[in-house]
């Protein structure tokens, strides 16, 4: 019961501070409160107690990445939780199927990532109430009716089963279901609200198409991969309603859509320093300190996540908007143009290249295989696309390159594409160079 009420409590002083979130000076005495309560909690972690003696501005902090982040683990957290046991539990659940791991009551997450190397994540009580209240404000809104939400993952977590028995009935699909199996599922548990990522509502949109699948959806929020904006607008005309966006990896709850489509960031709760990758000051990788997190800080984070800056949304939301998450920074392709110097080609140039070559591509993947190679997987409802189609992308890859003087590129065309269940698309991957 003190959990539901902790979820309450969160839950009003987010509604309450809605208003502040529409003016950029009040957005930031909000945040600022929040983080002189953060620093006192920060004396907890043996990693950063001594940078708070010095004085140290939080923007000096080091900066962290997955690798840095895992090696401190013991010293950072402010729990006394060793990586050595939180990955043995952690291991155990994923193996068993058995979410529940919990350590001296601090639940451990596990997320494999898209490159196969895996975090840990721990998160307290108070940790899990902020989340949940924070999505219910943000994400899933709150309703006296008792909703049903289906929720697709690759594995749960306590900090989902959270959600469940407040005013909403939480079903997890496993990603690593056979697909027919979790459609029929899906149809049975019939929800009200569909969280899930982008290759699976491709699933379940489809089967819509066809009329194999009756649903009664009154939202869908798109999670875990990217929405490219023509998933988005297919997905919108298939189900008839507007897709929200939650953007959340295993660091935080980042951002989500206001009522315009747009991601906002969470800037009230989080500070995002953004390290540009590119010389037009065009993409960053955001860099975070999640205010709301106190198991576990994160402080200075610079995600793999390649972001463009959105000026201006309508809403009026003084947060952060964002034009488009563009994919990881291994997902940018890398050549050798004619004066031998390396040239970056980021993935929306690439998908541009491939969508306006056909109207008809319903799906794709672009993989860099190795200096010169890229293998191309082009679909059109379900089956392969006719050589016609072919040529256009190549012909449209092939100009797109030259502008960029890279020449004797080889292009592989596939029929078959082998996605891992459970594994995330990444549509354009780059397998050959991962180097910045
Ligand atoms: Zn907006």
């Amino acid at each position: 019961m003190v959990f539901k009420l902790k979820i309450l409590l969160y839950y009003f002083g987010f509604l309450l501070q809605k208003k502040n979130l529409r003016d950029r000076n009040r957005l930031l005495k909000l945040r600022n409160k929040r983080l002189k309560r953060f620093w006192r909690i920060l004396k907890r972690s043996d990693y950063y107690r001594f940078l708070l003696k010095t004085n140290t501005p939080l923007h000096s902090f080091p900066v962290m990445n997955k690798v840095t982040f895992m090696e401190h683990f013991d010293q950072i957290n402010t729990a006394g939780i060793k990586k050595s046991e939180a990955m043995k539990l952690a291991l155990e659940a994923e193996e068993t199927r058995d979410f529940s791991p919990i350590l001296n009551g601090i639940t451990i997450g596990m997320s494999s990532g898209t490159s196969g190397n895996k975090s840990l994540f721990l998160v307290n009580e108070n940790d899990r109430a902020k989340w949940v209240a924070a999505v219910l404000n943000r994400v899933l809104g709150i309703s006296l009716r008792k909703r049903k939400v289906a929720f697709f993952l690759r594995a749960n977590s306590n900090l989902y089963n959270s959600v469940r028995s407040m005013l909403l009935e939480f079903r997890f699909f496993d990603l690593l279901r056979p697909v027919n199996t979790n459609l029929i599922l899906l149809e049975e548990f019939n929800p009200e609200i569909l969280v899930a990522q982008p290759s699976m509502l491709k699933e379940i949109a489809r089967a819509k198409q066809k009329g194999e699948i009756n649903l009664s959806l009154k939202k869908i929020i798109s999670v875990a991969e990217i929405l490219e904006p023509d998933d988005k607008t297919f997905f919108q005309s298939v189900f008839n309603i507007k897709i929200d966006e939650a953007y959340q990896c295993t660091e935080g709850f980042l951002a989500s859509s206001c009522e315009h489509g747009t991601l906002h960031f969470n800037e009230d709760f989080l500070i995002i320093d953004k390290k540009y990758i590119d010389q037009e000051q065009k993409r960053f990788h955001p860099v975070i300190t999640d205010l709301l997190r106190v198991t576990q800080p994160v402080i200075n984070y610079e995600l793999d996540d390649v972001i463009i800056e959105k000026k201006y949304c309508p809403c009026g939301n003084a947060c952060m908007a964002i034009e488009q998450i563009e994919g990881r920074s291994d997902d940018i392709l890398r050549f050798t143009d004619s004066s031998g110097k390396e040239v970056q080609v980021f993935p929306d140039f690439i998908r541009r290249a491939v969508i306006t070559a056909s109207d008809n591509i319903s799906f794709y993947t672009i993989t860099q295989v190795n200096s010169h190679t890229l293998k191309c997987f082009l679909e059109q409802d379900n089956h392969q696309v006719g050589k016609n189609i072919r040529e256009k992308v190549e012909k449209n890859l092939r100009s797109l390159f030259s502008k960029l003087s890279i020449e004797g590129i080889m292009f592989e065309f596939i029929n078959n594409n082998s996605l891992d269940r459970g594994t995330k698309l990444r549509r354009i991957k780059n397998e050959y160079s991962t180097s910045n």
